[in-house]
């Protein structure tokens, strides 16, 4: 016997039951349910039959967020096809190298970003735009149906591309399997989520839950986590457009009575920089879910101390592309018993801490984290190399992360990479960052390693200060010796105006930043 949800696509079925609910709201455009399956069926029999689109074949989306997006991405699952989410941030190397390595059928991109695709070889690809192509083909197809797909669920659904942040980005190829398993666990958090207001949850109706959008559709914490799941719970996306305004979002969540946001940090700091949060209603908000970039203790107080709605809201959570999903969450309970951890795994998620000779170490004791769970990527697309380097013969995906687990809860240390090598000690920046942003002059701060002609590496603290802050290398460095042994107090400093070089997920790009 089988489920009867066996491919991502088959969510669009079951949406049919929530009809003229809110699906996607956006400043100017409301789209329901019942309006998302049919331009997603419209689009997916444009693809097949014009296009010749078909199962395993990669349907590549290079685009801002918009709801074009998202109808793209149901209408090339309902036909089996892979949707490629290349991101949109990308310089145009960056993007034929994305197209070369998913060698895609049909690329759908903005207006915006084709100027991108003028500039490089997009192959065989048919190239298809949001704003004229993808329309004019809904409305021609408009009632018609795609051909049904026999897709299995360990079949490839979507290729994300990793932030990049150790090297070159790579492709992660998910399954439906993958997928489906994180549609069950939001299944769940939506029931909890309406359980904790006190309201009686009931999984066959749909949720009232209405969840924010800010971050970027190709990246796991939007399309799996956010625009995958509603769909199947019957909750609302309310889409943030264009870049990232503080006056802009406010408004949304104000008018939309949003429930729910999950945002990086950097956003968050733009929160605690903006005059007049008080000019809004925000007490729709419940949940504040910070993810994707480590944020420190000190930030987490100063949410809480000057955001209201973030008092009892903020949870952090862990999660790779890898990963599908969250690995990790500390909720606001787990936040308060143990500040600076990212809480326990979720369910169905082994993790473990394992040392270079990939033995479990005992619990306290640092190691690289390893995860095994339905929600492991298939493999990295077209890198079999990369793919054996990061997936065990047993599946454990070694994440490239150290931490420790104790009492039961991950702290996270920092990434290999990041790794800086000052004599025979082993340094992680993220620890240096976290003790300089409790100083209040500190709005933002990297530490890289730089070389050095006996040491092999030294520290060096890149530091943005708050305007009109003034503050001395002297007297951060007494700061920091008060908290950090010796070899850890960075040795060179210099101060910015900022701000510090971010991917797209809030992560700081440190090839990027000059000591
Ligand atoms: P690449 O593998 O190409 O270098 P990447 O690993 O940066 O890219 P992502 O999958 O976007 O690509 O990021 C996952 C990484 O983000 C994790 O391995 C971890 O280092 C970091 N991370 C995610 N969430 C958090 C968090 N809540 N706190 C601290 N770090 C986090």
């Amino acid at each position: 016997i089988k489920n009867r949800t066996r491919a991502v696509g088959d969510l669009l079925t079951d949406a049919e039951a929530w009809g003229d609910r809110d699906y996607i709201v956006t400043l100017d455009r409301r789209i329901s349910f019942a309006e998302q399956v049919a331009s997603a069926r419209a689009l997916a029999a444009a693809l097949s039959e014009q296009y010749g689109i078909g199962q395993g074949d990669r349907v590549a989306i290079l685009s801002a967020n918009n709801p074009e997006w998202v109808t793209a991405f149901w209408a090339s699952q309902a036909l089996g096809a892979i949707t490629v989410g290349l991101n949109g941030w990308w310089v145009p190397r960056e993007v034929e190298y994305g197209l070369r390595h998913s060698t895609p059928a049909v690329v759908i991109v903005d207006a915006k970003r084709a100027a991108v695709l003028a500039d490089v070889d997009t192959a065989d690809a048919h190239v298809l735009t949001v704003e004229d192509d993808v329309p004019r083909l809904i409305s021609a197809f408009a009632g018609r149906t795609p051909p049904p797909a026999d897709i299995q669920e360990d079949d490839p659904s979507v290729i994300l591309f990793t932030s990049g942040t150790t090297g070159r980005p790579k492709g992660v190829l998910h399954s439906h399997r993958n997928l489906l398993a994180v549609v069950d666990h939001h299944r769940l958090i939506d029931v909890k989520i309406a359980a904790h207001a006190g309201r009686r949850p009931d999984p066959a109706s749909p949720s009232d839950l209405r969840y924010l959008l800010t971050s970027p559709l190709f990246h796991i914490a939007s399309l799996h986590n956010l625009v995958v799941p509603r769909l199947a719970t019957g909750s609302t996306v309310v889409m943030h457009q264009g870049a990232f305004d503080v006056d802009a979002v406010l408004t949304l969540v104000e008018r939309e009575r949003v429930t729910n946001w999950g945002a990086v940090p950097t956003m968050a700091s733009r929160l605690l920089e903006h005059d007049g949060l008080e000019k809004y209603d925000l007490s729709s908000l419940t949940t504040f879910a910070l993810a994707s970039a480590p944020s420190s203790v000190a930030f987490k107080d100063r949410l809480r101390e000057r955001i209201p709605f973030a008092r009892h809201a903020i949870s952090d959570s862990y999660g790779l592309t890898e990963c599908s999903t969250a690995i990790a969450v500390a909720g606001p309970a787990d936040l308060a018993r143990h500040p600076g951890t990212l809480g326990r795994p979720i369910m169905t998620v082994e993790l473990e801490i394992r040392g270079p000779d990939g033995i479990r170490v005992p619990d306290g004791e640092e190691g690289e984290v390893c995860t095994r769970s339905p929600f492991v990527m298939i493999r990295y697309w077209n890198d079999a190399e990369a793919t054996s380097r990061a997936i065990t013969a047993d599946r454990w995906l070694r994440t490239g992360d150290h931490g420790a687990v104790e009492d039961g809860v991950l702290r996270l240390t920092g990434r290999r990479s990041d790794l800086i090598l000052r004599g025979g000690e082993n340094i992680y920046p993220t620890e240096i960052e976290q003790a300089l942003d409790e100083h209040p002059a500190v709005t933002e701060c990297a530490v890289i390693g730089v070389q050095h002609s006996d040491l092999g590496q030294e520290v060096a603290a890149v530091i943005v200060t708050a305007p009109g802050a003034a503050v001395t290398d002297d007297e951060l460095r007494d700061f920091a010796a008060a908290r950090l042994s010796y070899f850890k107090v960075p040795t060179r400093w210099r101060f910015t105006t900022g701000p510090l070089p971010r991917n797209a997920t809030g992560k700081l790009i440190r090839t990027k930043i000059i000591a």
